[in-house]
C-alpha cells in the first residue's frame, strides 16, 4: 500500500480554478475576470517599458550570479523602504526600520507573521477585514497565529461598513493585531477615506492594536505612490510602530519575479539591529536567501532619477486605464443599458478589483451562458475589460440581473 493512500483531494484554489474554467471554454468571445494581473489594452501581459530598460543596464554590466544576503539585496529593502515610508519620515531618517527583502508579498506576511508568532509580546490573535485576500487566512494560520476578523464591506451600500468595524475594533482585546489593506482593498476595491483613516489611525492607538499594513498596490491604486502610502505615512506620523508587507508584483509588474519586502520599525538602531539579526533566524531555515534578479530590476528602477519617472508614468498608465475602464463599464450599464439597480460603487472603487455586488447564480449564469469567469463572490478584475470586450461584458451583466 502506498504511504501516501490516506491522502484526501484537497480542494481546488477558488481563484485558479476560474482560470481552469476560462481555458477551457472555447467561444472567442470569452473574458477572464478572476486573474489578478494587469493586462493592457488587447488583454495581453504587460512588461513594463521602466522594467526592459532596467534589465538591459542590469545584463550590460554582466552581473554574477552569487547568493544575496539573508535579507535580500540591501540597495534594493533601502530603496523600497524609502518609497513605502517616504525620505522625510522619521524612522526613515534616523534609521530605525528592520527590514528584509521576500518572496513577493506573500512571502513578506508569511515572514511577518512568523515573526509575530515568535517575538509578539501579547496575544498572538490577528485580527482580518471580513472579506479579505483569501490567502491571508491560511498565511497568517500556518505562521502560528490566531485569526479572527474584524467587519469591513457592507453588502446593502456595497461599501464600507465603517460602524461594524469600528465596534469591532473596539471590542477587541487591546493589544491584538490588526491587518489593514494600505490601499485598494483586495477584494472589495473599497478604502476608508482621509478621514475615516485618521479615525482607525486613533482607535488602533486607544486600544494599543498593533498594526500590520499590506501594501501589495502602492501606485497601482490611485496612480500615485505618495497618494496610495497615505495610510501607512499616516500611522507613522501619529507614532504607531508598524510591520510591513510590500509587494512589487502589481506596479512594477514582477509578478513571477518575486519581488517584495518585509519591514518593522523600531524604537532605535540597536533595537533594530536586534530585529534584524531575528528576521535573519526567521528566513534562513524557510529558503536561506531570496532571488537576485528582480530585486535587481527594482533597485535599478529606484534608485535613478530618470526610470524612477519613467515607471511612475507608467503605473499611472496603468491605474488610469483600469479607471477609465471603471468609466466606460458604468456609462454602458446605466446610460446605455438602463441596468436596473444601483452601480456607482464600480465608479467609487479603486485598484484593480471590484466587487460587482453579482450574486453566485449570476456569476454562474455569465460563465455558463456568456463565457464571462469571475470568482463566486462577484468580484471582477477591472484589467481584465478592455474596448474590445467591455460592451459585450456589460450586455451581458445586464441581461443577467434583469
Ligand atoms: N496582498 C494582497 C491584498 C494581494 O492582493 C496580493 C496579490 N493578489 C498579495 C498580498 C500578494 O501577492 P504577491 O505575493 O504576488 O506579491
Amino acid at each position: 500500500v502506498s504511504t501516501w493512500s490516506h491522502v484526501p483531494a484537497g480542494p481546488p484554489d477558488p481563484i485558479l480554478g476560474v482560470t481552469e474554467a476560462f481555458k477551457a471554454d472555447k467561444d472567442p468571445r470569452k473574458i477572464n475576470l478572476g486573474v489578478g494581473a494587469y493586462r493592457n489594452e488587447h488583454g495581453k501581459p504587460y512588461v513594463l517599458p521602466s522594467v526592459k530598460k532596467a534589465e538591459e543596464l542590469i545584463n550590460s554590466a554582466k552581473p554574477d550570479k552569487e547568493y544575496l544576503p539573508i535579507t535580500g539585496l540591501p540597495e534594493f529593502t533601502k530603496a523600497a523602504t524609502k518609497l513605502a515610508y517616504s525620505a522625510e519620515s522619521i524612522p526613515y531618517a534616523e534609521n530605525t526600520i528592520a527590514v528584509t527583502q521576500s518572496i513577493s508579498g506573500t512571502g513578506a506576511l508569511r515572514i511577518g507573521g512568523a515573526f509575530l508568532a515568535r517575538f509578539y509580546p501579547h496575544a498572538k490573535t490577528i485580527y482580518l477585514p471580513i472579506p479579505s485576500w483569501g490567502n491571508h487566512t491560511p498565511i497568517f494560520r500556518d505562521s502560528g497565529l490566531e485569526v479572527r476578523g474584524y467587519r469591513y464591506f457592507d453588502k446593502k451600500t456595497v461599501g464600507l461598513d465603517f460602524s461594524g468595524l469600528k465596534e469591532d475594533l473596539r471590542n477587541a482585546p487591546e493589544q491584538s493585531i490588526v491587518l489593514l489593506h494600505a490601499c485598494a482593498h483586495n477584494p472589495t476595491g473599497v478604502d476608508p477615506t482621509l478621514g475615516q483613516w485618521k479615525e482607525i489611525s486613533d482607535l488602533v492607538k486607544e486600544k494599543k492594536l498593533f498594526p500590520f499594513f499590506d501594501m501589495a498596490y502602492q501606485g497601482f491604486a490611485s496612480g500615485s505612490t505618495t497618494r496610495d502610502a497615505f495610510a501607512v505615512r499616516h500611522f507613522i506620523k501619529e507614532g504607531h510602530q508598524i510591520a510591513l508587507a510590500q509587494s512589487f508584483a502589481k506596479n512594477m509588474g514582477l509578478y513571477g519575479e518575486r519581488v517584495g519586502a518585509f519591514s518593522l520599525t523600531t524604537s532605535d538602531p540597536a533595537e533594530k539591529a536586534r530585529v534584524d539579526s531575528q528576521l535573519k533566524i526567521v528566513i534562513r531555515p524557510m529558503y536561506s536567501n531570496p532571488p537576485i534578479h528582480g530585486a535587481r530590476i527594482a533597485e535599478t528602477i529606484l534608485n535613478s532619477p530618470e526610470l524612477y519617472a519613467q515607471w511612475e508614468d507608467e503605473v499611472k498608465g496603468m491605474a488610469d486605464r483600469i479607471i477609465s475602464m471603471r468609466d466606460r463599464l458604468y456609462d454602458t450599464l446605466v446610460k446605455d443599458l438602463d441596468t436596473p439597480g444601483e452601480w456607482g460603487h464600480i465608479k467609487s472603487q479603486i485598484g484593480m478589483f471590484s466587487f460587482t455586488g453579482l450574486t453566485p447564480p449570476q456569476t454562474k449564469a455569465l460563465a455558463e451562458k456568456a463565457h464571462i469567469y469571475m470568482t463566486a463572490d462577484g468580484r471582477i478584475s477591472m484589467a481584465g475589460l478592455n474596448n474590445g470586450n467591455i460592451e459585450y461584458f456589460a450586455e451581458s451583466v445586464s441581461t443577467a440581473v434583469k
